[in-house]
């Protein structure tokens, strides 16, 4: 039988949350396309959403390009709203959403943020609530393009500030203004790291 996961071998992964539309400014495509490369030029695995639209597809088609692995987890029901690349290596298909977001926190070795809607939103708070209850300790990177995520970072100071979460619980995941700085941090903090499964 198939196993969506032989390929992978034992290369840590690089789980990319972004947007399933391209956003108005070209910049986030730019950055998109960068981290694929940049996760192909590093020796990763990419793990992300599946599908072929918006910055998910860019970060994808740049990764694979680059001769990355890739492993797309896409639910059942979005098989037609959010096509997956036909390319992709590796697809995964949940039942559900929420397995789809387990899948994907499961198999990252590390996360990478980079310029989404809601989706991309829900995925970012769910890594890094699970980081705060002690569920992993894997790096998180939000990556700031355009400086796109300023808002969040004023929204996260504002629960701190009104004493709704403790400093240490906003800073379990670091701000990259690009993806070449997010790779940075990204890199040493795997050198030691255990491939997860
Ligand atoms: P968006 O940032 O809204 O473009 O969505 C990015 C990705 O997140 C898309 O593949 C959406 O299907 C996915 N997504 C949206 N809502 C959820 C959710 N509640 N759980 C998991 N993934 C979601």
């Amino acid at each position: 039988m198939h196993n969506p996961l032989a390929n992978a071998g034992k290369r840590k992964t690089i789980c990319v949350f972004c947007g399933s539309s391209m956003g108005h400014d070209e910049a986030y495509a730019v950055a998109a396309r960068r981290m694929g490369a940049l996760i192909a030029e590093a020796g990763f695995t990419l793990v992300f959403g599946g599908g072929s639209l918006g910055l998910m597809g860019e970060v994808a088609r740049a990764a694979r390009d680059g001769g990355a692995p890739i492993i797309g987890i896409l639910p059942e029901f979005l098989r037609h709203l959010e096509p997956p690349l036909k390319t992709a290596e590796e697809l995964i298909i949940t039942p559900d959403l929420y397995l789809r977001k387990d899948r994907m926190i499961s198999l990252g070795d590390a996360f990478v943020i980079l310029a989404g809607g809601l989706g991309t939103l829900d995925e970012f708070f769910e890594v890094l609530t699970s980081a705060q209850l002690g569920v992993h300790k894997k790096p998180i990177v939000v990556v700031n393009t355009a400086g796109f995520y300023e808002p969040l970072k004023t929204a996260l100071d504002h629960v701190v500030v009104q004493g709704f979460a403790r400093r240490e619980s906003a800073n379990l995941f670091e701000i990259a203004p690009t993806p070449d700085d997010a790779m940075r941090i990204i890199r040493p903090a795997l050198a030691g790291a255990q491939v997860s499964s």
